[in-house]
């Protein structure tokens, strides 16, 4: 089992886009060539720097969809008028080379030694550290139970879909809902959706809980109300 690396400055590396590809209806995924001085880990993230010609720099942080050992993939939603996910959508191109460092996170993290069964919550774009997991999981443990509860707005947002409806086929042991808040019959995850996800995966050793404040809170709180102990559960939360 690789321990997570120690707290230390991390160094900044130079970054080369070498394709972009559309994943959902405003989420694209950026393939970076990029070396670290540590290994990855399913669930981290990195810290990407811009610099504008006038010098002024905007940081924000985005998880590794990957899995350990298959490069460095962040998949980027659009979010309104944000000025770093906007500047990905638009304006950055194959070839183009940023600055980022990493990877970073100790606690968000799984290995296939931690074994499960793994619940894994994710709300929009929240899903991206919990497919690093799943695309970990598929290669290194696939005997391990594992579960994907993800809530999107439609149809249309849900990331890698084609990946995710093949793996809920044809891999054993992994198992997927979908929950769309936004479509004709569409709610928020409630009580009922966290007993269908529980009652299909049993018990979870681990619940990852990735998204918004507000849908990590949520989750969270229906986690706890159905049994699930305080220990098992940890987040990240990707703010607004
Ligand atoms: C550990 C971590 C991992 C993350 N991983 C990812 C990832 O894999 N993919 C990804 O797309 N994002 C991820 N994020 C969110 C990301 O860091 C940025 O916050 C997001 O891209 C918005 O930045 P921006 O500069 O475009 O918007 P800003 O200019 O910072 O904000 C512009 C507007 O967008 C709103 N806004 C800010 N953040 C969000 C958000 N996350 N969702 C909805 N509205 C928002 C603000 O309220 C504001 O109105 C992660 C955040 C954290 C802390």
């Amino acid at each position: 089992m690789i321990e997570p690396a120690p707290a230390r400055p991390l160094p900044w590396h130079e970054a080369l886009i070498v394709s972009i590809t559309p994943v959902a209806r405003r989420v694209k995924a950026f393939r970076l060539a990029v070396s670290f001085d540590r290994p990855v880990l399913a669930g981290q993230h990195v810290e990407l720097r811009l610099t504008a010609p006038d010098g002024y720099q905007a940081r924000r942080s985005y998880s590794i969809a990957s899995a350990p050992g298959d490069g460095v993939e962040l998949m980027i939603e659009s979010v309104g008028d944000g000025e770093v996910s906007v500047f990905f959508d638009t304006v950055a191109e194959v070839g183009d080379v940023i600055a980022l460092r990493g990877p970073i996170g100790g606690s968000f993290v799984w290995q296939a030694a931690d074994d499960g069964p793994v619940l894994l919550v994710g709300g929009g774009s929240g899903v991206v550290p919990l497919l690093s997991m799943l695309r970990h999981r598929a290669v290194a443990a696939p005997d391990v139970p594992a579960l994907l509860l993800y809530s999107v707005a439609t149809a249309d947002d849900v990331i890698v879909a084609d990946e995710l409806t093949s793996r809920a086929r044809s891999e054993p042991g992994f198992d997927l809902i979908v929950n769309l808040t936004r479509d004709d019959t569409g709610r928020r995850v409630d009580a009922t959706t966290v007993e269908r996800a529980l009652s299909r995966l049993g018990a979870p050793r681990h619940a990852f809980l990735c998204g918004s404040n507000a849908f990590v809170e949520a989750v969270a709180n229906l986690l706890l109300d159905a049994g699930v102990p305080p220990g098992v559960i940890r987040t990240e939360r990707f703010g607004a």
